[in-house]
């Protein structure tokens, strides 16, 4: 691979980490979601920036009506993460 190939893919790489860094990382980039039932699911799927491993669910709290924390830790480097979630409704009327 030439150096010019291998800095595309190396920047490409660091704006996906980027990415899922953001998406769900704090509460005002939470993600949304139509029931409850798939927060856990959902976190669980996630995989950790650090090393790609997926999470084992530590807590799942509601700091406030419709927001959902979730804390996870990875199950192969052990960092700690707190994923947020926003329950929207179903079909607005
Ligand atoms: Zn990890």
């Amino acid at each position: 691979m030439s150096p010019k190939l291998q800095q595309a893919v190396w920047r490409e790489r660091s704006r996906e980490r980027l990415a899922e860094l953001q998406a769900g990382g704090s509460p005002r980039w939470a993600i949304e979601v139509r029931s409850p039932a798939v927060i856990e699911p959902r976190a669980a799927a996630m995989a950790c920036p650090q090393c790609g491993g997926s999470y084992r669910i530590h807590e799942h709290t509601r700091p406030r009506p419709g927001l959902r924390r979730v804390d996870v830790g990875c199950r192969q480097c052990s960092t700690p993460r707190a994923l947020w979630f926003r329950l929207v409704d179903d079909e607005p009327n």
